[in-house]
């Protein structure tokens, strides 16, 4: 049974539509489970009945015509109760609906399993059997098993399954809808570019080839590099292989023979594909054939195909310059996986849009997408990416949603939507000069969090007090090696400068998690619980005093550095820290360079450095809430995965709770404390936050004029009511709601997301 699910699986994966994928089920499992009928009904929300879309057993000439609403017939039971439904015959049970075009009245073993994807009914799994007998229960465990593993196949090819059958040279515009989850807020308008990581054939995307001649020229170009090096290596080896050992290099040779791989790309290039996307196809289509076959040396061949295709791509990345990342003017970046490195090489000025397959809102590629102000969706899992390289899109970073090939109508929507952007976008430029001061004279200072060169000037532009949250990693990313204390020392007066006297809180390098550098890779199971941050420096002495003397050298004669701590857990974390920033101190005195010491803060991001606040305070001299991951420690979220951002509510009493708690054990120790998580850049949040006690709130600079117009609209006692509600509440969905209703009532309402189209 075990080996059925894994081929069913495999086969699946590969097929190129739904109606593909739902034959291909219902005729495996019928032969599989030696059933009579094996059939789907999958849920049509338009007409909202369960449609028979494919049986191996009943009458063809059924499939797409019958269908039975959710209260009909034992389907729409097994749907209703979501549970599997189990019968000797199915005729006597009083749900039984008769349903003649299909033929099933010989039939009276009955089994129905639900498909279930991420709560919702997608579908019912059905088989049958003439004579009156109840299916065992490794066969009812077996149906179960497949229907779950299948309702993710069937999601993913239904939302895939209509951009499949547009071929990528298409020119059709549908308004083809996919959902996401937002990123950054915006509406952006442009061409699709598909970066994909170097030499992964399974993340190539396909392009129309301009030049036919050409590219075939290239593949063969390619290939001949990668015959030439197996050869090579054979000779080299031929004294130490056995004659058998050595054959294999021979069969390496064969397999890209013109007659055999080579010759389907050369094929496949001809109908159009640029000879990357031939090759990622021909081989990922013959992987999956040998990696299907019974025969386990056959089996083991797949792994042979992969990486000569990798070898072939690898040559062909190398003549095509593919390091660099190429946009047009509006050019909407789609990548795999966003990360903070990529962002850093693009030119921000051509780039309209980003999307990611992998990550949700609050991953660290999302947050300097915010600070870009770059309209972004994460977590597109459905999104068939390598397909739509250069393709019309509408990204809109409000719902996380990405149209294709949009409609004329959709575009003037959309267009309409980008005008009033920037109306909103001049009205509140006009705040920069202004305080952020309650109508009750409350003042609390706007801070911002910067990474990238360019959020320096933006901040300046936008009024920014200071910089709470200077994330020192985002430099190091864009390296190829770690830099040296004079670089940046270089870098970090960049930013002490724009801003003296004006505090520049350095937060200390913070890898790990979904930062990695490309040059000190961190490979973990569980990345988020693991080496990251604080943990990381401590243990590389040599790395963190660098940072610490380029830090307060950077600061000679300025004064306005305030460093801190990421990730703190316990406090010999901070006496350690302390420790080595006391030993660079005195080094650089030594040395006879003018420093003095700073300011020194751990940021609270960890449930177990709330409970120890006061004893932080006798050692340090300020906190720093980072609620991104105080967030998802609290509640067990993992920020990055795109399944469970639904859970990832900053609303949730339980994280208003702590926010509470820490602003007041704070204030106890009369220790000042700030924001610099995500929460201080949406309005509603600054305002509880305010509210709470805290003395600045740091965000990105995109949202800070919005904040500061919030802030300047309502009095502090307005916002101690407000916060006083919510903290009686006990549901996070109706937090939120309270939330939009009061924004709206105050009149806020128009500083948040304008209503996109349905
Ligand atoms: C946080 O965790 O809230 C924070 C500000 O740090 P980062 O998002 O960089 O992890
Ligand atoms: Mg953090």
């Amino acid at each position: 049974m075990l080996e059925l699910l894994r081929k069913i699986v495999q086969e699946v994966s590969r097929a190129p539509d739904v109606e593909a994928v739902l034959g291909l089920i219902v005729r495996r499992i019928q032969r599989g489970m030696m059933t009579d009928v094996c059939s789907v009904f999958l849920f049509d929300r338009s007409s909202q009945r369960f449609i028979l879309r494919a049986s191996q057993g009943l009458n063809r000439k059924a499939v797409g015509r019958v269908s039975l609403s959710s209260s009909e017939g034992i389907v729409g039971l097994v749907a209703q109760r979501a549970e599997p439904i189990n019968l000797e015959d199915a005729e006597v049970h009083p749900a039984f609906c008769f349903l003649k075009e299909t033929g099933e009245e010989r039939f009276h073993a009955f089994l129905g399993v639900p498909i279930m994807h991420q709560k919702q009914v997608l579908g019912v799994l059905v088989v049958q059997q003439q004579e009156c007998r109840r299916y065992d229960e490794s066969e009812e465990a077996f149906m179960v098993t497949i229907s779950a593993q299948l309702a993710g196949v069937i999601a993913h090819a239904e939302a895939t399954g209509t951009i499949n059958k547009i071929a990528w040279q298409s020119k059709k515009r549908i308004d083809h809808r996919f959902e996401g989850i937002p990123g950054a807020p915006g509406v952006a308008i442009g061409r699709v570019v598909v970066v994909a990581p170097l030499s992964d054939i399974d993340a190539v995307p396909d392009k129309v080839a301009d030049d036919i001649a050409l590219e075939i020229a290239n593949f063969e170009t390619a290939l001949e590099r990668v015959r030439a090096d197996i050869r090579k290596v054979s000779a080299k080896l031929a004294k130490r292989l056995r004659h058998d050992e050595q054959a294999l290099f021979d069969v390496y040779l064969k397999m890209l023979d013109d007659n055999a791989l080579a010759g389907e790309v050369v094929d496949r290039i001809k109908l159009g594909n640029w000879a990357q996307g031939a090759l990622s196809w021909v081989i990922t289509t013959n992987a999956q054939q040998f990696a299907m076959m019974n025969d386990a040396y056959l089996r083991e061949r797949a792994t042979d195909i992969r990486d000569l295709g990798r070898r072939v791509l690898a040559y062909l990345q190398e003549d095509s310059g593919a390091q660099s990342i190429e946009l047009p003017g509006n050019g909407i970046l789609v990548a795999d996986e966003l990360s903070p490195a990529i962002l850093g090489e693009v030119s921000a000025e051509k780039l309209a849009g980003l999307v990611s397959v992998k990550g949700s809102g609050n991953s660290h590629a999302a947050i300097l997408a915010r600070s870009m102000g770059i309209p972004t969706v994460m977590g597109m899992l459905d999104l068939p990416y390598r397909q739509l390289n250069g393709r019309e899109v509408i990204l809109d970073g409000y719902s996380g949603r990405l149209y294709i090939d949009p409609s004329d109508e959709l575009l003037d929507a959309y267009r309409e939507i980008l005008r009033e952007q920037e109306e909103v976008a001049a009205e509140l430029a006009t705040l920069r000069d202004l305080p952020a001061k309650t109508v009750d004279g409350s003042r609390i200072p706007l801070w911002v969090n910067t990474g990238l060169l360019a959020d320096v000037t933006r901040s300046l532009e936008r009024g920014a007090e200071g910089i709470g949250l200077y994330r020192t990693e985002i430099p190091f990313m864009v390296r190829e090696f770690f830099p040296s204390e004079h670089e940046q020392m270089q870098i970090y007066r960049r930013q002490l400068e724009a801003f003296a006297p004006l505090p520049v809180t350095m937060r200390t390098l913070d890898i790990g998690g979904d930062k990695s550098l490309p040059y000190f890779p961190i490979k973990e199971e569980n990345p988020f619980l693991g080496w990251r941050g604080i943990r990381v420096t401590l243990d590389h002495p040599e790395i963190f005093m660098v940072q610490l003397r380029a830090m307060l050298r950077a600061n000679e004669g300025l004064g306005n550095l305030r460093v801190m701590l990421p990730m703190v857990t316990s406090v010999n974390e901070v006496d350690e820290a302390n420790n080595l920033l006391d030993r660079a101190l005195h080094e650089l005195l030594e040395e006879g360079y003018v420093v003095e010491r700073p300011l020194v803060g751990v940021m609270i991001e960890v449930p177990a450095a709330v409970y120890q606040l006061r004893r932080f305070a006798k050692r340090v001299d300020f906190i720093s809430v980072g609620s991104n991951d105080l967030t998802q420690y609290l509640l067990a979220v993992d920020r990055n995965n795109p399944r469970v951002a639904g859970l990832y509510v900053p609303y949730h009493p339980a994280v208003l709770k702590v926010l509470d708690l820490i602003a007041r054990e704070a204030r106890k120790e009369k220790l000042p404390v700030s924001i610099c998580g995500e929460m201080a850049a949406e309005p509603g949040g600054a305002l509880l936050l305010m509210a709470m006690g805290y003395d600045a709130l740091s965000m990105n600079a995109t949202n800070l004029p919005r904040v500061k117009s919030t802030i300047r609209r309502v009095s502090m006692v307005q916002a101690k009511v407000l916060l006083d509600k919510v903290m009686r509440m006990d549901d996070a969905d109706k937090i939120q709601a309270l939330m939009i209703e009061t924004m709206d009532s105050m009149g806020l309402g128009q500083l948040g997301a304008p209503v996109v189209p349905e």
